[in-house]
């Protein structure tokens, strides 16, 4: 069987872009990154003055953008374009200062309702491999197969410097499992649509695990019948 639609979730730095990318173009499916989109709001925010706090003007900034995510539309390395407003924002909704607000934004309830009606919208079709936080649980509570991607805390931060510095930002390995920690702990308090499983979502730790085997274990679960 060929499922529809594929949830990725899990924390921060567990692979989920990588393996979602990989799992779409394997089977020929539309990839969205669904936190490519929250961290465009974030930029969005930061290029305008708007306070991480105040949730009013957010919840309209994330209304009133106009976020697209597509094909590569430069050879740089990159999985996908984010056009921001039509301007190419796919590395610096990277950068740190995004990193440093972003679940900040992502709390906000109007904000959440805001891209869960586009991610909503894009699966429509189906066929489509998504990754976030609550696809499986929120997004996308249909969807036929569900993955939860993890791996413990040392292992993602490492993960995310050797990936950072292979683009030349060097992030000291202790600040960035600081901000995966922090990050993971508002994701997963916060009140609506924390990140957690959903209760028919498999499980795969990929500690200890290259990106071929990941690939392979998800690959396995995907296309079961
Ligand atoms: O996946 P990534 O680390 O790029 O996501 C950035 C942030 O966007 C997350 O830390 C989280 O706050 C938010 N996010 C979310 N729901 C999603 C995807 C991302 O709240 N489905």
């Amino acid at each position: 069987m060929t499922p529809r639609t594929i949830a990725i979730d899990g924390p921060a730095g567990a692979g989920k872009s990588t393996i979602g990318a990989l799992v779409a173009e394997r089977l020929g499916y539309l990839f969205l990154d669904t936190g490519a989109m929250y961290r465009a709001v974030a930029l969005a925010a930061l290029r305008r003055g708007v306070d991480a706090d105040d949730g009013d003007r957010l919840a309209a900034l994330a209304r009133e953008v106009r976020i697209a995510i597509g094909p590569p539309t430069v050879r740089d390395g990159r999985a996908y374009t984010v056009l921001l407003d039509g301007d190419d924002v796919t590395w610096a909704i990277r950068d740190a200062g995004v990193d440093a607000v972003v679940s900040q934004v992502a709390r906000i309830p109007a904000v959440r309702d805001a891209m869960v009606a586009q991610q909503r919208a894009l699966a429509e079709r189906g066929r489509v491999v998504m990754v976030g936080r609550d696809i499986g649980t929120v997004v996308l509570p249909g969807a036929e197969r569900k993955i939860y991607l993890t791996a413990s805390a040392a292992e993602r931060a490492k993960r995310r410097e050797e990936e950072l510095r292979a683009r030349g930002d060097v992030r000291g390995r202790s600040d960035l499992l600081d901000e995966i920690l922090r990050r993971d702990r508002i994701d997963s308090e916060r009140a609506v649509a924390p990140l957690r499983a959903a209760d028919d979502a498999v499980l795969v730790r990929t500690d200890g695990l290259s990106v071929g085997q990941a690939l392979e274990r998800v690959l396995a679960i995907v296309t079961r019948s």
